[in-house]
């Protein structure tokens, strides 16, 4: 059965790789954007809308624009996020706040929305992206890793608020993964992170869309609150 589905940061990276995922599946996806180019975006057969999602209002107008083409949202995908790395004696308040604001209350505000359609539907299937160093740490990544560490409780304290009106909430904890993000890593650093990888490489993008695929899948239905590495073994014992 085709479900409207949302995947924010659609445009590029994991979230691109999460969307097509869900369109060869049948689905009709609606992804979230700031850059790229929207007619671009839907030669892959998405809805591209455009949302900061730091702006309260520009997500209520990006839901309003799905709701109105592909019906109430049925599964998010909390994809979009941002690092700004720094040590912390070097890290302002901007380079924390500004983290949080996009990966922690960004991710509250897409969920909040969704929440609506999908308790009036009494179902609902929400997929967060944190990552491994939320629950490893990493060093220069304090403002990051409090991000991604405060997805888990937030999913699992909706898991428990929201159990009983059959919306599951489950996060995905990549580890290091071929994308934009990334990239700016030179080779010694690369380097140095695959020879703490058991599987001694990188994830492919679609490597994480099977695991979210999954999670929004009938064949998941009853998990909830989960955390599923799909991190290569990096962050095994966690
Ligand atoms: P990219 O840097 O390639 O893409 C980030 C995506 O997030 C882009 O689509 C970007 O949109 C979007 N985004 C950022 N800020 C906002 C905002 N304020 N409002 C709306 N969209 C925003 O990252 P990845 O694809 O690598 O990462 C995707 C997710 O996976 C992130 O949450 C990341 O933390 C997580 N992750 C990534 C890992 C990796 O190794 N790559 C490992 C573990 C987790 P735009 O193009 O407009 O900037």
């Amino acid at each position: 059965m085709s479900r409207s589905v949302l995947v924010t940061g659609g445009n590029r990276g994991i979230g691109l790789a999460i969307a097509r995922a869900f369109v060869e599946a049948g689905d009709k996806v609606a992804i979230t954007y700031r850059s790229g180019d929207p007619a671009e975006l839907e030669k892959h057969g998405f809805l591209a809308v455009k949302c900061d999602i730091t702006d309260s209002e520009q997500v209520e107008q990006a839901y309003k624009e799905i709701e109105e083409k592909h019906g109430p949202v049925e599964v998010l995908v909390a994809n979009a996020g941002v690092t700004k790395d720094q040590l912390l004696m070097r890290m302002s308040e901007e380079d924390f706040t500004s983290v949080l604001d996009t990966n922690l209350t960004g991710t509250f505000r897409v969920v909040k929305r969704a929440n609506r359609g999908m308790l009036r539907a009494k179902k609902g299937r929400v997929v967060l992206i944190s990552s491994v160093v939320g629950l490893l740490g990493s060093a220069g990544q304090a403002n990051y890793a409090a991000s991604k560490a405060g997805l888990v409780g937030f999913a699992r304290s909706l898991a428990r608020e929201l159990g009983s009106r059959n919306i599951t909430f489950n996060v995905v904890a990549p580890g290091f993964v071929d994308t934009d993000m990334t990239a700016v890593l030179t080779d010694e650093q690369r380097a140095g992170i695959v020879s703490q990888v058991p599987l001694g490489r990188y994830a492919q993008p679609g490597e994480i869309a099977a695991a979210v695929k999954f999670l929004a899948s009938d064949d998941a239905s009853y998990i909830t609150g989960a955390v599923i590495p799909v991190d290569g073994g990096l962050g095994m014992g966690h």
